[in-house]
């Protein structure tokens, strides 16, 4: 798989969590009262491993997910048997395996996509 690529999932899945840290008060007393946690510091953590990782992708890619990550919530979607699940219009996929070799973003909506066979 592309490394920008698997960058990008684990930018989303971080920033995912940090989103569900934020907005889901009821969850984070129980996490906090079981786990000892801080919410706000967890998610602080988060965001910097978010910010580390972002360096890590080329530019026009890190702007693209900067756009793209408030607005469009996940702005990496999976492409299953040739629909894009950001928006579910058909797109034409070659092979999996050579499809995630390069990093792509799906025509209509504009989402970063990862095809899965
Ligand atoms: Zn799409």
């Amino acid at each position: 798989m592309n490394p920008q690529l698997m960058l990008l999932l684990e930018i989303q899945d971080l920033h995912l969590q940090r989103a569900a840290l934020l907005e889901e008060p009821g969850l984070t007393q129980m996490e906090a009262a079981d786990f000892h946690i801080d919410p706000e510091a967890a998610a602080a953590a988060l965001k910097e491993r978010i910010e580390d990782l972002k360096s890590q992708l080329a530019p026009p890619v890190r702007q693209r997910c900067e756009r793209g990550l408030p607005s469009l919530g996940r702005m990496l979607v999976p492409v299953i048997g040739g629909v894009c699940y950001g928006c579910f219009v058909s797109i034409p996929t070659a092979r999996s395996e050579e499809m995630n070799q390069e990093l792509r973003a799906c025509e209509n909506c504009g989402r970063f996509i990862y095809v899965l066979p």
